[in-house]
Protein backbone atom coordinates (compact mmCIF):
# COMPACT_ATOMS: atom_id res chain seq x y z
CA UNK A 1 0.00 0.00 0.00
CA UNK A 2 1.15 3.48 -1.06
CA UNK A 3 2.38 6.23 2.00
CA UNK A 4 0.36 8.60 2.70
CA UNK A 5 1.68 11.83 2.99
CA UNK A 6 -0.18 13.74 5.94
CA UNK A 7 -1.06 10.43 7.76
CA UNK A 8 0.66 9.50 11.27
CA UNK A 9 3.10 7.04 11.09
CA UNK A 10 0.65 4.77 13.50
CA UNK A 11 -2.25 5.02 11.32
CA UNK A 12 0.04 3.99 7.74
CA UNK A 13 -0.78 0.84 6.16
CA UNK A 14 -5.01 1.81 7.17
CA UNK A 15 -5.69 4.49 5.01
CA UNK A 16 -8.29 2.21 2.86
CA UNK A 17 -10.14 -0.41 3.74
CA UNK A 18 -10.53 -3.56 1.82
CA UNK A 19 -14.18 -3.15 1.95
CA UNK A 20 -14.09 0.00 0.38
CA UNK A 21 -11.76 -1.01 -2.21
CA UNK A 22 -13.57 -4.10 -3.11
CA UNK A 23 -16.49 -2.41 -3.68
CA UNK A 24 -15.35 0.44 -5.60
CA UNK A 25 -13.43 -2.09 -8.11
CA UNK A 26 -17.02 -3.84 -7.94
CA UNK A 27 -18.51 -0.90 -9.28
CA UNK A 28 -15.97 0.14 -11.56
CA UNK A 29 -16.51 -3.23 -13.22
CA UNK A 30 -20.36 -3.37 -13.25
CA UNK A 31 -19.66 -6.40 -10.55
CA UNK A 32 -22.01 -8.26 -8.66
CA UNK A 33 -20.44 -7.45 -5.04
CA UNK A 34 -20.26 -10.43 -2.95
CA UNK A 35 -17.61 -8.91 -0.83
CA UNK A 36 -18.68 -6.04 1.06
CA UNK A 37 -21.11 -7.48 3.79
CA UNK A 38 -24.49 -5.57 3.56
CA UNK A 39 -27.52 -7.08 2.76
CA UNK A 40 -29.83 -7.33 -0.28
CA UNK A 41 -32.85 -6.39 1.86
CA UNK A 42 -33.84 -3.91 4.38
CA UNK A 43 -35.21 -5.13 7.44
CA UNK A 44 -39.13 -4.99 8.94
CA UNK A 45 -40.95 -2.16 8.37
CA UNK A 46 -42.26 -2.03 11.93
CA UNK A 47 -38.67 -1.14 12.61
CA UNK A 48 -38.86 1.52 9.78
CA UNK A 49 -42.10 2.82 11.18
CA UNK A 50 -40.66 3.06 14.78
CA UNK A 51 -37.45 5.15 13.58
CA UNK A 52 -40.78 7.64 11.38
CA UNK A 53 -42.96 7.54 14.32
CA UNK A 54 -39.56 8.74 16.99
CA UNK A 55 -39.07 11.24 14.45
CA UNK A 56 -42.83 12.37 14.56
CA UNK A 57 -42.42 12.60 18.31
CA UNK A 58 -39.95 15.11 18.68
CA UNK A 59 -37.34 12.62 19.49
CA UNK A 60 -34.78 14.41 17.77
CA UNK A 61 -32.19 15.78 19.94
CA UNK A 62 -28.98 14.70 21.12
CA UNK A 63 -29.76 11.26 23.37
CA UNK A 64 -28.17 10.56 26.76
CA UNK A 65 -24.36 9.89 26.17
CA UNK A 66 -24.68 6.19 27.30
CA UNK A 67 -28.44 5.76 25.04
CA UNK A 68 -31.84 6.38 25.19
CA UNK A 69 -33.65 4.41 28.18
CA UNK A 70 -35.84 2.55 25.88
CA UNK A 71 -32.73 1.19 23.91
CA UNK A 72 -30.99 -0.09 27.02
CA UNK A 73 -34.10 -1.84 28.62
CA UNK A 74 -34.63 -3.59 25.64
CA UNK A 75 -30.72 -4.57 25.28
CA UNK A 76 -31.30 -5.68 29.03
CA UNK A 77 -34.31 -7.56 28.47
CA UNK A 78 -32.49 -9.30 25.04
CA UNK A 79 -29.44 -10.47 26.58
CA UNK A 80 -31.92 -12.37 29.90
CA UNK A 81 -34.02 -13.51 27.24
CA UNK A 82 -31.24 -15.46 24.98
CA UNK A 83 -28.72 -16.06 27.32
CA UNK A 84 -29.75 -16.05 31.02
CA UNK A 85 -27.67 -12.50 31.16
CA UNK A 86 -28.68 -9.68 33.87
CA UNK A 87 -27.21 -6.38 33.44
CA UNK A 88 -28.45 -3.17 34.74
CA UNK A 89 -29.72 -1.02 32.24
CA UNK A 90 -28.29 2.64 33.99
CA UNK A 91 -24.61 0.95 34.50
CA UNK A 92 -23.78 -2.03 32.46
CA UNK A 93 -25.56 -1.27 28.43
CA UNK A 94 -24.41 1.76 26.96
CA UNK A 95 -25.64 2.61 23.42
CA UNK A 96 -22.76 2.91 20.80
CA UNK A 97 -22.27 4.49 16.84
CA UNK A 98 -22.52 0.80 15.58
CA UNK A 99 -19.96 -1.98 16.74
CA UNK A 100 -17.27 -0.19 15.10
CA UNK A 101 -17.35 2.82 17.70
CA UNK A 102 -17.69 0.13 21.05
CA UNK A 103 -14.72 -1.45 19.85
CA UNK A 104 -12.49 1.47 19.60
CA UNK A 105 -13.80 3.23 22.59
CA UNK A 106 -13.19 -0.35 24.54
CA UNK A 107 -9.44 -0.47 23.11
CA UNK A 108 -9.04 3.23 23.51
CA UNK A 109 -9.81 3.19 27.07
CA UNK A 110 -8.55 0.35 28.05
CA UNK A 111 -5.10 0.11 26.97
CA UNK A 112 -1.91 1.53 27.44
CA UNK A 113 0.51 2.78 25.08
CA UNK A 114 2.71 -0.23 24.48
CA UNK A 115 0.07 -2.82 25.87
CA UNK A 116 -0.64 -5.86 23.72
CA UNK A 117 -3.74 -6.92 22.64
CA UNK A 118 -4.38 -10.55 21.38
CA UNK A 119 -6.47 -11.18 18.49
CA UNK A 120 -7.39 -14.08 16.57
CA UNK A 121 -6.06 -14.14 12.73
CA UNK A 122 -7.86 -13.73 10.19
CA UNK A 123 -9.05 -10.68 12.27
CA UNK A 124 -11.58 -8.04 11.47
CA UNK A 125 -9.71 -5.09 10.39
CA UNK A 126 -11.13 -2.53 12.31
CA UNK A 127 -9.25 -3.98 15.71
CA UNK A 128 -6.04 -3.85 14.26
CA UNK A 129 -6.59 -0.01 13.44
CA UNK A 130 -7.85 0.45 16.78
CA UNK A 131 -4.68 -0.84 18.01
CA UNK A 132 -2.55 1.04 16.50
CA UNK A 133 -4.63 4.24 17.34
CA UNK A 134 -4.55 3.38 20.74
CA UNK A 135 -0.40 3.16 20.20
CA UNK A 136 -0.58 -0.62 21.70
CA UNK A 137 0.67 -3.86 19.83
CA UNK A 138 -1.46 -6.59 18.49
CA UNK A 139 -0.13 -9.93 18.98
CA UNK A 140 -2.30 -12.56 16.46
CA UNK A 141 -3.00 -15.99 17.03
CA UNK A 142 -3.98 -18.15 13.65
CA UNK A 143 -7.06 -19.71 13.10
CA UNK A 144 -6.23 -22.75 10.49
CA UNK A 145 -8.85 -24.41 8.18
CA UNK A 146 -10.96 -26.78 8.02
CA UNK A 147 -12.34 -25.93 11.31
CA UNK A 148 -10.47 -22.92 11.85
CA UNK A 149 -9.30 -23.97 15.39
CA UNK A 150 -7.08 -22.53 17.19
CA UNK A 151 -3.00 -23.96 19.08
CA UNK A 152 -3.84 -23.65 22.55
CA UNK A 153 -0.59 -23.72 23.29
CA UNK A 154 -0.16 -20.69 20.83
CA UNK A 155 -2.37 -19.10 22.76
CA UNK A 156 -0.77 -19.56 25.89
CA UNK A 157 2.52 -18.35 24.34
CA UNK A 158 0.86 -15.12 23.19
CA UNK A 159 0.20 -14.13 26.88
CA UNK A 160 2.83 -11.78 28.00
CA UNK A 161 3.60 -9.38 30.95
CA UNK A 162 2.24 -6.03 28.60
CA UNK A 163 -0.62 -8.40 27.72
CA UNK A 164 -3.78 -6.36 28.34
CA UNK A 165 -6.95 -7.43 26.29
CA UNK A 166 -8.22 -10.54 24.03
CA UNK A 167 -10.36 -9.53 21.20
CA UNK A 168 -12.60 -12.30 20.18
CA UNK A 169 -15.14 -12.33 17.41
CA UNK A 170 -17.18 -15.11 17.69
CA UNK A 171 -19.01 -15.91 15.57
CA UNK A 172 -16.08 -15.40 13.51
CA UNK A 173 -15.92 -12.54 10.28
CA UNK A 174 -14.43 -14.03 7.86
CA UNK A 175 -14.48 -17.85 8.19
CA UNK A 176 -17.55 -18.49 9.44
CA UNK A 177 -16.42 -19.99 12.46
CA UNK A 178 -18.28 -20.42 15.94
CA UNK A 179 -16.14 -21.14 18.78
CA UNK A 180 -17.28 -23.87 20.64
CA UNK A 181 -17.50 -23.98 24.30
CA UNK A 182 -14.73 -25.82 25.20
CA UNK A 183 -12.64 -23.35 22.94
CA UNK A 184 -14.53 -20.98 24.95
CA UNK A 185 -14.02 -22.47 28.42
CA UNK A 186 -10.13 -22.94 27.26
CA UNK A 187 -10.38 -18.78 26.37
CA UNK A 188 -11.85 -18.19 29.74
CA UNK A 189 -9.00 -19.74 31.77
CA UNK A 190 -6.56 -18.17 30.25
CA UNK A 191 -7.97 -14.53 30.93
CA UNK A 192 -8.41 -15.65 34.38
CA UNK A 193 -5.51 -17.02 34.87
CA UNK A 194 -3.49 -13.54 33.82
CA UNK A 195 -6.26 -11.09 34.63
CA UNK A 196 -7.05 -9.97 31.13
CA UNK A 197 -10.01 -8.43 29.96
CA UNK A 198 -11.99 -10.25 26.87
CA UNK A 199 -13.53 -7.45 24.64
CA UNK A 200 -16.32 -9.97 22.46
CA UNK A 201 -17.56 -9.04 19.15
CA UNK A 202 -21.00 -11.05 18.56
CA UNK A 203 -22.06 -8.96 16.17
CA UNK A 204 -23.34 -11.97 13.92
CA UNK A 205 -25.16 -13.50 17.15
CA UNK A 206 -28.39 -14.31 15.51
CA UNK A 207 -26.46 -15.97 12.92
CA UNK A 208 -25.74 -19.29 13.57
CA UNK A 209 -26.66 -22.12 11.87
CA UNK A 210 -24.79 -25.19 13.26
CA UNK A 211 -23.53 -25.40 17.06
CA UNK A 212 -25.00 -22.63 19.63
CA UNK A 213 -23.70 -18.96 20.32
CA UNK A 214 -22.08 -18.95 23.84
CA UNK A 215 -21.46 -15.29 25.02
CA UNK A 216 -18.42 -15.82 26.69
CA UNK A 217 -19.34 -13.70 29.59
CA UNK A 218 -21.44 -16.40 30.26
CA UNK A 219 -18.91 -18.62 31.66
CA UNK A 220 -17.48 -18.79 35.26
CA UNK A 221 -15.19 -15.72 36.13
CA UNK A 222 -16.22 -14.01 33.06
CA UNK A 223 -18.77 -11.86 33.66
CA UNK A 224 -16.97 -8.82 35.11
CA UNK A 225 -14.33 -9.21 32.91
CA UNK A 226 -15.36 -8.80 29.47
CA UNK A 227 -16.92 -6.06 27.73
CA UNK A 228 -19.64 -7.63 25.14
CA UNK A 229 -20.11 -5.79 21.77
CA UNK A 230 -23.56 -5.75 19.64
CA UNK A 231 -24.89 -4.41 16.73
CA UNK A 232 -28.41 -4.01 14.78
CA UNK A 233 -26.63 -3.94 11.55
CA UNK A 234 -26.81 -7.40 11.00
CA UNK A 235 -29.38 -8.85 13.30
CA UNK A 236 -32.23 -6.18 11.76
CA UNK A 237 -30.54 -5.99 8.49
CA UNK A 238 -30.25 -1.84 8.91
CA UNK A 239 -26.44 -1.53 8.28
CA UNK A 240 -27.01 1.89 7.70
CA UNK A 241 -28.54 2.79 10.75
CA UNK A 242 -25.23 2.48 12.77
CA UNK A 243 -26.78 1.51 16.00
CA UNK A 244 -24.59 -0.67 18.37
CA UNK A 245 -23.95 -1.21 21.99
CA UNK A 246 -21.82 -2.43 25.00
CA UNK A 247 -22.28 -4.57 27.63
CA UNK A 248 -19.84 -4.51 30.51
CA UNK A 249 -19.92 -4.43 34.42
CA UNK A 250 -20.02 -1.07 35.73
CA UNK A 251 -16.53 0.00 35.94
CA UNK A 252 -15.29 -1.50 33.11
CA UNK A 253 -18.68 0.58 31.36
CA UNK A 254 -17.33 3.64 32.99
CA UNK A 255 -13.94 3.00 31.69
CA UNK A 256 -15.32 2.48 28.02
CA UNK A 257 -18.33 5.66 28.29
CA UNK A 258 -15.47 7.89 28.80
CA UNK A 259 -14.14 7.01 25.83
CA UNK A 260 -16.65 6.59 24.16
CA UNK A 261 -18.06 9.98 24.83
CA UNK A 262 -15.24 11.62 22.96
CA UNK A 263 -15.69 9.94 20.05
CA UNK A 264 -19.20 10.37 19.17
CA UNK A 265 -20.34 11.67 22.31
CA UNK A 266 -24.34 10.58 22.13
CA UNK A 267 -25.42 8.63 18.96
CA UNK A 268 -29.08 9.13 16.49
CA UNK A 269 -31.89 9.25 18.55
CA UNK A 270 -34.76 7.59 16.34
CA UNK A 271 -32.24 4.99 15.37
CA UNK A 272 -32.39 4.07 18.76
CA UNK A 273 -36.17 4.45 19.50
CA UNK A 274 -36.40 2.25 16.27
CA UNK A 275 -34.11 -1.08 17.45
CA UNK A 276 -35.48 -1.14 20.62
CA UNK A 277 -38.49 -2.18 19.09
CA UNK A 278 -36.74 -4.20 17.01
CA UNK A 279 -34.74 -6.39 19.45
CA UNK A 280 -38.44 -6.98 21.47
CA UNK A 281 -39.21 -8.61 18.27
CA UNK A 282 -40.82 -12.12 18.71
CA UNK A 283 -39.14 -15.34 18.19
CA UNK A 284 -40.50 -16.00 14.80
CA UNK A 285 -38.40 -13.01 13.53
CA UNK A 286 -35.31 -14.37 14.90
CA UNK A 287 -36.09 -17.42 13.66
CA UNK A 288 -37.12 -16.95 10.35
CA UNK A 289 -33.94 -14.68 10.03
CA UNK A 290 -31.72 -18.01 11.10
CA UNK A 291 -33.54 -20.20 8.73
CA UNK A 292 -33.64 -17.69 5.79
CA UNK A 293 -29.92 -17.00 5.92
CA UNK A 294 -29.11 -20.71 6.43
CA UNK A 295 -30.75 -21.42 2.84
CA UNK A 296 -28.87 -18.68 1.77
CA UNK A 297 -25.64 -20.40 2.71
CA UNK A 298 -26.62 -23.71 1.46
CA UNK A 299 -27.53 -22.15 -2.17
CA UNK A 300 -23.88 -20.02 -2.14
CA UNK A 301 -21.60 -23.01 -0.44
CA UNK A 302 -23.22 -25.24 -3.24
CA UNK A 303 -22.90 -22.98 -6.04
CA UNK A 304 -18.90 -22.45 -5.45
CA UNK A 305 -18.33 -25.88 -4.86
CA UNK A 306 -19.62 -26.48 -8.49
CA UNK A 307 -17.65 -24.01 -10.04
CA UNK A 308 -14.75 -25.75 -8.34
CA UNK A 309 -13.91 -23.95 -5.02
CA UNK A 310 -13.02 -25.71 -1.68
CA UNK A 311 -15.38 -24.14 0.57
CA UNK A 312 -15.09 -24.66 4.35
CA UNK A 313 -19.21 -24.34 5.36
CA UNK A 314 -19.56 -21.43 7.51
CA UNK A 315 -21.44 -22.22 11.10
CA UNK A 316 -22.18 -18.86 11.35
CA UNK A 317 -22.55 -15.18 9.86
CA UNK A 318 -22.98 -14.77 6.40
CA UNK A 319 -19.77 -14.91 4.42
CA UNK A 320 -18.52 -18.59 3.01
CA UNK A 321 -14.83 -18.82 2.79
CA UNK A 322 -13.36 -20.50 -0.55
CA UNK A 323 -9.93 -21.90 -0.90
CA UNK A 324 -8.37 -21.00 -4.43
CA UNK A 325 -6.23 -23.26 -5.04
CA UNK A 326 -8.72 -25.98 -6.84
CA UNK A 327 -9.34 -23.56 -9.26
CA UNK A 328 -5.31 -23.18 -10.07
CA UNK A 329 -4.70 -19.65 -8.02
CA UNK A 330 -2.31 -19.67 -5.27
CA UNK A 331 -3.17 -16.02 -4.37
CA UNK A 332 -6.29 -14.92 -3.23
CA UNK A 333 -5.23 -11.29 -3.79
CA UNK A 334 -4.40 -11.17 -6.55
CA UNK A 335 -7.97 -13.79 -7.61
CA UNK A 336 -9.86 -11.10 -5.97
CA UNK A 337 -8.13 -7.75 -7.85
CA UNK A 338 -8.51 -9.77 -11.39
CA UNK A 339 -12.11 -11.21 -10.36
CA UNK A 340 -14.33 -8.24 -11.08
CA UNK A 341 -12.42 -7.18 -14.78
CA UNK A 342 -12.80 -10.86 -15.27
CA UNK A 343 -16.20 -12.27 -14.89
CA UNK A 344 -17.63 -9.21 -12.91
CA UNK A 345 -17.77 -10.34 -9.15
CA UNK A 346 -16.41 -8.99 -5.99
CA UNK A 347 -15.28 -10.91 -3.11
CA UNK A 348 -13.04 -9.74 -0.34
CA UNK A 349 -9.20 -11.65 -0.10
CA UNK A 350 -9.23 -12.81 3.84
CA UNK A 351 -5.17 -12.16 3.46
CA UNK A 352 -5.83 -8.81 4.66
CA UNK A 353 -6.94 -9.57 7.42
CA UNK A 354 -3.37 -12.09 8.54
CA UNK A 355 0.03 -10.79 9.65
CA UNK A 356 0.98 -14.46 8.96
CA UNK A 357 0.75 -13.59 5.13
CA UNK A 358 1.18 -17.33 4.16
CA UNK A 359 -1.23 -18.18 6.06
CA UNK A 360 -4.02 -15.87 4.53
CA UNK A 361 -2.73 -16.19 0.97
CA UNK A 362 -5.55 -18.83 -0.49
CA UNK A 363 -8.28 -17.65 0.46
CA UNK A 364 -10.94 -15.59 -0.22
CA UNK A 365 -14.80 -14.89 1.37
CA UNK A 366 -17.84 -14.19 -0.21
CA UNK A 367 -21.26 -12.97 1.42
CA UNK A 368 -24.46 -14.54 0.99
CA UNK A 369 -26.67 -11.63 2.67
CA UNK A 370 -27.69 -10.85 -1.06
CA UNK A 371 -31.07 -12.53 -3.11
CA UNK A 372 -31.05 -15.59 -4.22
CA UNK A 373 -30.55 -13.95 -8.10
CA UNK A 374 -27.73 -12.07 -6.98
CA UNK A 375 -26.14 -15.08 -5.55
CA UNK A 376 -27.14 -17.03 -8.60
CA UNK A 377 -25.64 -14.21 -10.75
CA UNK A 378 -22.61 -14.79 -9.17
CA UNK A 379 -22.11 -18.08 -9.17
CA UNK A 380 -22.92 -18.19 -13.24
CA UNK A 381 -20.02 -15.31 -13.53
CA UNK A 382 -17.94 -17.59 -11.53
CA UNK A 383 -18.45 -20.37 -14.19
CA UNK A 384 -16.77 -18.76 -16.63
CA UNK A 385 -13.51 -18.38 -15.01
CA UNK A 386 -10.53 -19.09 -16.65
CA UNK A 387 -8.38 -21.40 -14.53
CA UNK A 388 -5.57 -19.74 -12.82
CA UNK A 389 -1.92 -20.04 -13.71
CA UNK A 390 -1.06 -23.37 -11.96
CA UNK A 391 -4.29 -25.04 -14.15
CA UNK A 392 -7.38 -26.63 -12.77
CA UNK A 393 -5.82 -29.95 -11.99
N1 LIG B 1 -17.49 -6.53 13.76
C1 LIG B 1 -17.60 -7.40 12.76
C2 LIG B 1 -17.05 -8.77 12.91
C3 LIG B 1 -18.22 -7.00 11.57
O1 LIG B 1 -18.32 -7.86 10.57
C4 LIG B 1 -18.71 -5.70 11.46
C5 LIG B 1 -19.33 -5.25 10.18
N2 LIG B 1 -20.54 -4.87 10.32
C6 LIG B 1 -18.58 -4.83 12.55
C7 LIG B 1 -17.95 -5.28 13.69
C8 LIG B 1 -19.08 -3.42 12.51
O2 LIG B 1 -20.40 -3.34 12.90
P1 LIG B 1 -21.22 -1.99 12.77
O3 LIG B 1 -21.62 -1.83 11.36
O4 LIG B 1 -22.35 -2.18 13.70
O5 LIG B 1 -20.32 -0.87 13.22
N1 LIG C 1 -18.60 -5.71 8.29
C1 LIG C 1 -18.71 -5.63 6.86
C2 LIG C 1 -17.96 -6.80 6.25
O1 LIG C 1 -17.25 -7.51 6.91
C3 LIG C 1 -18.17 -4.38 6.25
C4 LIG C 1 -18.23 -3.15 7.03
C5 LIG C 1 -17.30 -2.14 6.42
O2 LIG C 1 -17.31 -1.91 5.25
N2 LIG C 1 -16.46 -1.58 7.25
O3 LIG C 1 -18.05 -6.96 5.08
Amino acid sequence: MSRQPYLTSRLQGYDTTIFSTMSALAAEHDAVNLGQGYPDDDGPDEVKDAVIAAIRDGRNQYAPGHGVGPLRAAVVEHQRRFYGIELDPDTEVTATAGATEALCAAILALCEVGDEVITFEPYYDSYVANIAMAGAVRVPVTLRAPDWSYDPEALEAAVGPRTRLIVLNSPHNPTGKVFTRSELEHLASVAVAHDLVVVTDEVYEHLVFDGEHIPIATLPGMRDRTVTISSAGKTFSFTGWKIGWMCAAPELSAAVRAAKQWLSFSNNTPGQFGIATALALGDDYYAGFRSDYRRRRDRLVAGLREVGLEVHEPAGTYFATADVRPLGYDDGMDFCQRLPAEVGVAAIPNVAFYDDVDAGRPYVRFAFCKSDATIDEAVARLAKLAPGPGGRP
